[in-house]
């Protein structure tokens, strides 16, 4: 399968956002245009979740993940690989088919592109 996400880029100043939001939150400009992202990107920062907020508390613990997409946003999602995440390891995203809001991110190699 192609990871891919969703996104929204300003006409004015061309910021690339993962909002559902009906302004670019950088200028304000309300001109938004859906884009595709592959949702691969690299892991800016992680954290193991042991006290999780009372409504997850049968998922934990789990492993927060923040994660610079190709291509400029920025994304928080949760770490579906049963193996160690590292910063700076590239990885790919998929949404929860249940909970759209929710990021997977697994690990990816850039060299997965071209036996595509
Ligand atoms: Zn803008």
């Amino acid at each position: 399968m192609t990871p891919s996400l969703q996104a929204k880029r300003c006409a004015t100043c061309q910021t690339l956002s993962l909002e559902s939001s009906l302004a670019c939150r950088k200028c304000g400009a309300p001109d938004l245009t859906a884009v595709s992202l592959s949702g691969i990107g690299t892991v800016y920062s992680y954290c193991s979740v042991q006290v999780p907020p009372t409504q997850l508390r049968d998922e934990a613990p789990y492993v927060l993940l923040i994660v610079e997409l190709d291509g400029g946003p920025v994304a928080l999602g949760r770490w579906a690989s049963s193996g160690d995440v590292r910063i700076g390891q590239r990885v790919s995203a998929e949404a929860d088919s249940r909970r759209p809001d929710l990021l997977w991110f697994q690990t990816y190699s850039d060299s997965d592109a071209g036996s595509r």
